[in-house]
């Protein structure tokens, strides 16, 4: 049952503090009609079946047909209030990730989206965009810091779209510059081989940007961690911890 490898996965990979930096993370499992995406204020850690909502693609997809308001604050509001109406019939009480638009624009059957140390040092790196330039632009897509929830996954249709007319293949990762990475595959076993990959990718990269805890020593890391799930749960936003 796909539901249970998508519940068996996201326990696996939520479990590793290694991967999920600040709590975060989420995880879909799809099928042609349906998304099963976790739910605001789930854990991956320690979640189950019932903690995905099941939403209709047909109608995530009919969103990007939609003309909405300019004012950002209106547009979100709009897209949220469509994104709640894609709920299927018994799922009305939870409340989908802020980032299924995104899960559900990419073809994959399963998709991994987590916030690990390894990829931070890439994606907060000094030098990151460049690292990425050598290992990832012939399997990846770069994007750089933006709204979250609708407008981001607007940046990557966009980009996802370029990449594939340029390579004749869709990206196999997604990097979010400052935040975390999008990656999938059609079986959970393909998830792995591709999360393996760009570890390992990653591990081999000799001049490796790494984060420099020594810069972050007025920042109380543990306790941003343990705020931004909140924050999270009350604005259905995702949040990122940035130095400005
Ligand atoms: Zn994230």
């Amino acid at each position: 049952m796909s539901l249970q490898a998508l519940t068996e996965m996201s326990n696996r990979y939520g479990r590793n503090p290694d991967y999920v930096l600040a709590g975060g993370g989420n995880t879909s499992y799809k099928d042609a009609q349906y998304l099963w995406v976790k739910a605001s204020g789930m854990k991956l850690a320690t979640i189950e079946p019932e903690g995905f909502v099941k939403l209709s693609r047909a109608r995530l997809n009919a969103i990007f047909e939609h003309t909405y308001s300019a004012d950002p604050d209106t547009r979100e509001a709009q897209v949220l209030a469509d994104m709640l109406d894609a709920r299927c019939p018994g799922e009305e009480k939870k409340r989908p990730s802020v980032e299924a638009l995104l899960h559900n624009l990419i073809p994959d059957a399963y998709v991994l989206h987590l916030h690990p140390t390894v990829v931070g040092g890439l994606v907060c790196g000094k030098d990151g965009r460049k690292v990425f330039e050598q290992l990832f632009s012939d399997r990846a897509i770069w994007i750089e810091p933006t709204m979250p929830g609708y407008y981001l996954s607007t940046v990557v249709k966009a980009a996802s779209e370029a990449f594939e007319q340029a390579h004749g293949k869709t990206p196999a990762y997604i990097f979010l510059e400052n935040h975390g990475v999008f990656t999938g595959g059609d079986s959970v076993e393909a998830v792995d081989a591709a999360w393996k990959y760009m570890e390992e990718k990653l591990a081999a990269c000799g001049e490796f940007p790494v984060w420099d805890d020594t810069q972050l020593d007025d920042f109380d890391i543990p306790r941003a961690a343990s705020i931004a799930p909140a924050i999270r749960g009350l604005t259905g936003g995702t949040v990122t911890f940035m130095r400005t």
